[in-house]
C-alpha cells in the first residue's frame, strides 16, 4: 500500500515536494490556505494587464530552476543584462560586457562606475565561476557591504549600483545582508538570464502544480491546516474542512506558520517587506531602457522602476505601457497609495526631464510585509534542516535553505527525498 503524505502549503517548496512525492509513489495531498497556489510567487490579470505580486524575476541560472521547470514552456521574456542607473537629469546604462556585448561601449563609458570597479567586477565574476553553488554556503560570512569593500570596490560603486540593484534583490539597500546571497545571485546572473514567463510569474507555480497533478497528487486550495498532532504511527492533520491521519507531513508554509505548527524554534521568523505599485501609462513612448530596470541611485523612493511591458509585451495591451515601482523599508508599508504614486511620478520626471508622467495611473499596490526572511551574516548556519520538524514531520520552505526561488525549490525536493527514504 502506498504511504500517505500531506504537504502543508502550496508555494514553490510545497509544489516541488508534492510532485516528487507523487512521482515516488506516495499518496499525497497538498493543502493550501489561499485560493490559488504559488504563495509568494503569484500573478493576477485584470483588464488585459498581468500584475505579479511584487516585482520579482526568475534567474534561469539557479540550479533548481533548471532541474524543476520546463523553461521553454514558460515562454520566458528576458531582461537584458545590467541596469540603467538613474538620477535627476541623468540616466546611464551599466551592462555586463560579456553578457551583452552590444552595450559594452555604453558600459565602458558609464560615468557612475569607475574603470577599476568595472575591472573588479570581471575579476569577481571569474573568481565565482571557479566555485560551485554549494561551496558558496561554506566558510565564514560577512555583510555584502564588507565583502565588496574587502574586494576593493569603491563606496560610490556600492551606492550608485550595488545598493539599488542587490538591495532590490535582498530588499535591503543598506547591504547588511549575508554576502552568500550576493555571491549566489551574482553567480546565477553570470550563468543565466533574468526573465519573467509570458503569462506572469504565477505561471511558474501553475506549471509546478500541473506537474504535481500529472504525477497523481491532489491539490486542495482554500483549506488551511490548523493543527498537526504527532502520534507514534501517524500524524493527525486538522484542516478547515478535513481531518485525517497520514504517515508523514511536509510543512512547506511560510516560516512563521511553520514555526507555529511544528514548534521548531530554529525557524527564522523575522521578515523583510516591500511595496510594489503597478501603473499604466497610456499612449506613451517607451522608456527606452533596452529591456533593463531603472535603478534609483539617489534614494529608495522608489528603489527601482521597471518598464515590465517593454520586457514582456504580453503583460499589457498594445496601447499602454505597464510599469512597476518597488519601495523598500518597513515604513513604506503604511504609506498611502497616492503618496507612493506621487513619488514614482516625481522620480520619473526627474530622470526624464523632457517628459511628463501626468498620465501615470496606479493599477494596484501590493503591500508585502514578509517577502523574505531576514538574512543577516551567519543566519544560514542556524537554519533548521528537513528533519528538525519533529516526529513524522519534515520541513520544506525557503527558511531551510535561503530566501529565494532557488532555496524554496531545492528544499521541496530535499523534503520529498527524505520522506521517500524513510518510508
Ligand atoms: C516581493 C518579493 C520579491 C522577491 N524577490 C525574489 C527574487 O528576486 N529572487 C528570488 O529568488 N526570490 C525572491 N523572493 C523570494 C521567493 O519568492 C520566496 O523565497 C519563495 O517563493 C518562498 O517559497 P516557499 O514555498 O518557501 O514559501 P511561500 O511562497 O511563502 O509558500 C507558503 C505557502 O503556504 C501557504 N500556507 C501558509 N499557512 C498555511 C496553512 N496553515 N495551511 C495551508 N497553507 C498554508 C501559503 O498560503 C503559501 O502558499 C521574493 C519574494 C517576494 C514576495
Amino acid at each position: 500500500m502506498s504511504r500517505s503524505v500531506v504537504v502543508v502549503g502550496g508555494g514553490l517548496a510545497g509544489l516541488v515536494a508534492t510532485r516528487h512525492l507523487a512521482a515516488g509513489g506516495a499518496d499525497v495531498t497538498v493543502y493550501e490556505q489561499g485560493e490559488t497556489v504559488g504563495g509568494r510567487v503569484r500573478s493576477h490579470t485584470a483588464d488585459g494587464y498581468t500584475l505579479d505580486r511584487g516585482f520579482q524575476v526568475l534567474f534561469t541560472g539557479y540550479p533548481a530552476v533548471q532541474r524543476e521547470l520546463d523553461l521553454d514552456a514558460l515562454d520566458l521574456q528576458r531582461f537584458n543584462p545590467g541596469a540603467v542607473i538613474a538620477r535627476p537629469g541623468r540616466r546611464s546604462v551599466l551592462a555586463d560586457p560579456l553578457g551583452d556585448p552590444t552595450a559594452a561601449l555604453d558600459s565602458l563609458r558609464n560615468p557612475e562606475v569607475t574603470l577599476s570597479d568595472k575591472l573588479r567586477t570581471l575579476a569577481l565574476r571569474q573568481h565565482l565561476s571557479t566555485r560551485s553553488y554549494g561551496e558558496l554556503f561554506e566558510g565564514s560570512d560577512t555583510s555584502i557591504r564588507k565583502y565588496l569593500l574587502n574586494w576593493g570596490f569603491s563606496d560610490s560603486y556600492l551606492s550608485n549600483f550595488v545598493a539599488p540593484f542587490y538591495g532590490g534583490i535582498t530588499l535591503d539597500r543598506s547591504l547588511a545582508t549575508s554576502k552568500r546571497v550576493f555571491e549566489y545571485t551574482f553567480k546565477a546572473l553570470s550563468d543565466g538570464d533574468s526573465a519573467v514567463p509570458a503569462d506572469g510569474m504565477g505561471a511558474i507555480a501553475s506549471q509546478l502544480a500541473e506537474r504535481a497533478r500529472s504525477a497523481g497528487a491532489s491539490i486542495e486550495t482554500d483549506d488551511a491546516v490548523r493543527e498537526l498532532t504527532r502520534k507514534r504511527r501517524h500524524v493527525v492533520v486538522d484542516t478547515d474542512c478535513d481531518r485525517r491521519a497520514v504517515d508523514a507531513v511536509v510543512v512547506a508554509t511560510n516560516p512563521r506558520v511553520a514555526a507555529r505548527l511544528t514548534g521548531t524554534s530554529a525557524i527564522p521568523t523575522d521578515g523583510i517587506g516591500c511595496v510594489t505599485q503597478h501603473y499604466r501609462l497610456p499612449d506613451a513612448d517607451p522608456l527606452d531602457t533596452g529591456k533593463r530596470i531603472l535603478l534609483n541611485a539617489g534614494d529608495s523612493e522608489p528603489n527601482t522602476v521597471v518598464p515590465i511591458s517593454e520586457v514582456a509585451p504580453s503583460y499589457a495591451p498594445d496601447d499602454a505601457l505597464l510599469l512597476n515601482a518597488t519601495f523598500l523599508g518597513d515604513a513604506v508599508l503604511d504609506t498611502d497609495s497616492d503618496t507612493l504614486a506621487e513619488r514614482t511620478m516625481a522620480a520619473l520626471e526627474s530622470w526624464y526631464p523632457r517628459r511628463s508622467f501626468d498620465a501615470l495611473e496606479p493599477l494596484a499596490t501590493n503591500r508585502i510585509p514578509f517577502a523574505q526572511f531576514a538574512q543577516p551574516p551567519g543566519v544560514h548556519e542556524s537554519l533548521p534542516t528537513v528533519h528538525d520538524g519533529g516526529r513524522r514531520t519534515y520541513l520544506a520552505g525557503d527558511y531551510t535553505e535561503w530566501s529565494s526561488i532557488q532555496g524554496a525549490m531545492a528544499s521541496g525536493r530535499k523534503a520529498a527525498e527524505a520522506v521517500l527514504a524513510d518510508y
